[in-house]
């Protein structure tokens, strides 16, 4: 997929895809290259009604220009009166906490390799510059292969040390997100952290029914580990190094890779094929 000018003429239509906030994603067929790509059509209307048109524009400025295979690729973008069309890659598997609903927790052996594969993804990122803030299993989808592709980039921010006031579910967001002070790149190790845990467990660790509860649970660092389902020790030791209050004693994602845990079960390959 070259970099062009696209109308909706360069494009037959398929199958819908799924429904998000702001519109519809098609499967579509690139006419000229054959390329099968996944096409966003979001709603200007809803777009200017909701305020997300910054974080739109800063997310296709964003993830147009990553490149790893364990992001989700951003090839360009068209528009006409109505609407704002998004060319992304197409990732056949699907979302991410889907397959966990499904399985309701995942083995060692496949949260080590996905949570590889994502730090990954971030050391690429964080070598950009860019910190992606919203890590969680909503955001991430699966390649045809079985490989991570993490999406959506609406949250992330091409600088360090910024304040923003979040919406949503607080479940993923380290300490100094929920206290709206400033953070960095260690935001998303934290997240990682939480991820690793929802692999493991099926459920995220701070998850309250009211969201007082999860703000005081993580503001804690009040981490639990049930007794079921049976969770290696050095699992746990790598949360526990990863959901650190203090951001600059949190693992880095280097050294998260050379962790026993990864090192021991995540598959070389990258992929988890089951
Ligand atoms: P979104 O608006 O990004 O939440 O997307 C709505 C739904 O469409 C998602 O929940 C996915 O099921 C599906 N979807 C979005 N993007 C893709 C893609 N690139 N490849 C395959 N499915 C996608």
């Amino acid at each position: 997929m070259e970099q062009r000018r696209w109308t909706l003429n360069d494009f037959d239509i398929g199958k819908p895809l799924g429904k998000g906030k702001f519109g519809q994603v098609y499967l579509v067929r690139e006419k000229s290259s054959n390329h099968i790509v996944a096409l966003k059509v979001l709603f200007k209307s809803q777009l200017q009604h909701s305020e997300v048109v910054h974080q739109l524009r800063r997310e296709v400025e964003i993830q147009s220009h990553l490149r790893h295979p364990n992001i989700l690729r951003l090839y360009g973008y068209f528009y006409d009166q109505k609407r704002v069309y998004l060319i992304l890659e197409y990732a056949l598997k699907g979302e991410l906490y889907k397959e966990l609903q499904k399985c309701k927790y995942f083995s060692e052996r496949r949260a080590a390799t996905y949570l590889a594969s994502l730090a990954r993804a971030l050391i690429y990122c964080h070598g950009k510059h860019v910190i992606h803030r919203d890590i969680k299993p909503e955001n991430i989808l699966i390649g045809a292969q079985g490989e991570l592709k993490i999406a959506d980039f609406g949250w992330s921010v091409h600088a360090f040390n910024r304040r923003r006031t979040m919406c949503g579910t607080l479940d993923y967001l380290p300490p100094e997100m929920v206290e709206n002070v400033e953070h960095d790149a260690s935001v998303d190790i934290w997240s990682l952290g939480v991820m690793c845990y929802e692999f493991l467990y099926g459920v995220p660790p701070f998850d309250a029914k009211e969201h007082s509860e999860t703000y005081r649970k993580i503001v804690r660092v009040d981490l639990k580990f049930p007794p079921k389902p049976i969770v290696s020790s050095t699992a746990k030791d790598l949360i526990r190094q990863m959901l650190v209050k203090d951001s600059s004693q949190r693992l880095p994602l280097h050294k998260l890779l050379e962790h026993p845990w990864i090192v021991q079960n995540a598959e070389p390959s990258g992929v988890y094929r089951g």
